[in-house]
């Protein structure tokens, strides 16, 4: 028998998470935001539950290939654009749409020699200061794309730092609307926090919402909202089992570091189930896990292979029990991926994406 560690994409639950972010922006297209092999879950794997999009979004070439090759003919949007330009040839041969955010990328296009010119996404930076032509240099700089024969259609893009946050996204809201006004094309700016708390309003929902981890079903706001208050399901359970029992007397010590002692009498499980899986050492003694679709917690540190969980909620749990790391339980329980994640001190993306190659996959 292989070591017992398995995740499942559920591809209802992809479908049920894209039809919360149509509802939550109503006549927005939505980008599906594939980017890091769909955030760990696999492109190929959520192909099924998320070919309903109306494109798709990500940062590889390698990976808008695999997209191609699933057979997807409408639109992929290369989010962070090129990055030399030979990868100018590759947009043309597969019909990518590519973000343009400074002027390097312009000067590439500019000596393109290409049949079909390109749709590109002009990003401002309106405030993030990660990628994106400055407010005042926006214009300049759409000036610019418009004279290209190598340019087809212009869209203007941009992103929100605190669209989860209490800061919130107004102010970039009118930094762009003011720049922008009265230039035609399509708009997006939405990420899955913007798209859920403000794709009410048109300006914000605007042409194309961008949603990623939301379609994941992991709350962009968690802890102020959690997956439930958006109605949103997990996309990937990560599932192990238990390979030993425990019973530790008081003042016994578990694992490396001795971190965690008994106060009394403990019956604890060992799973199989480590940081070389994507389970992040950080999460410590504390961290809610399931066992048999029981709510408990881990006991001691995460090791390599191994966690050991704490097993008094569920007396009758013994080797070969369920554990569900997060996503569903068999019983139907669901602990949310931001659950393990806040405890680890960081945030559902990162465990999601961190899924180790060793662990096989299956799809539901
Ligand atoms: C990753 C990314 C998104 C998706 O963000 P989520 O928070 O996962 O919804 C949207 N837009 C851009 C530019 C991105 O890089």
């Amino acid at each position: 028998m292989p070591r017992p560690i398995q995740a499942t994409i559920h591809t209802e639950s992809l479908r049920h998470n894209l039809a919360r972010i149509r509802l939550a922006a109503p006549d927005a297209k939505v980008w599906g935001v594939v980017k890091a092999n769909a955030y760990g879950h696999g492109i190929e794997r959520v192909w099924e539950g998320m070919r309903g999009a109306d494109g798709f979004a990500l940062l590889d070439l390698q990976e808008a290939e695999r997209v191609r090759a699933l057979g997807w003919r409408g639109p992929i949007l290369l989010l962070e654009g090129v990055f030399e330009a030979r990868d100018l040839e590759l947009c043309s041969r597969l019909n990518l749409w590519h973000t343009v955010h400074c002027d390097e990328q312009i000067d590439m296009l500019a000596t393109h020699k290409t049949h079909q010119p390109h749709r590109v996404f002009l990003k401002m930076n309106s405030g993030m200061n990660r990628l994106g032509f400055a407010p005042q240099r926006f214009r300049g700089a759409w000036t610019r794309l418009d004279a290209l024969p190598q340019v087809d259609e212009i869209s203007l893009m941009t992103h929100f730092s605190d669209a989860d946050g209490p800061r919130g996204i107004a102010q970039q809201v009118k930094v762009f609307e003011d720049i922008t006004r009265d230039l035609p094309g399509e708009r997006t700016l939405s990420n899955s926090a913007a798209s859920l708390r403000f794709g009410a309003e048109p300006m914000v929902r605007a042409d194309w919402v961008r949603p990623g981890i939301a379609v994941y079903g992991s709350a962009p706001d968690f802890p102020d909202h959690d997956a439930a208050h958006w109605n949103l399901l997990p996309a990937m359970t990560l599932a192990s089992r238990i390979i030993g029992v425990q019973h530790l007397a008081a003042d016994d010590t578990v694992g490396y570091g001795s971190n965690f002692t008994a106060d009394g009498p403990l019956r604890i499980g060992v799973v199989a189930c480590g940081y070389a899986d994507g389970y992040p050492r950080h999460c410590n003694t504390g961290t809610p896990v399931l066992v048999d679709g029981v709510r408990t917690r881990i006991v001691g540190r995460v090791s390599m292979d191994m966690i050991t969980v704490d097993l008094s909620p569920v007396p009758h749990a013994a080797l070969g029990t369920e554990v569900t790391l997060w996503g569903r339980a068999s019983n139907g329980t669901v602990l949310p991926i931001d659950e393990p994640a806040r405890a680890g001190g960081t945030v559902g993306y990162e465990l999601m994406c961190a899924l180790a190659q060793r662990v096989p996959v299956a799809v539901e």
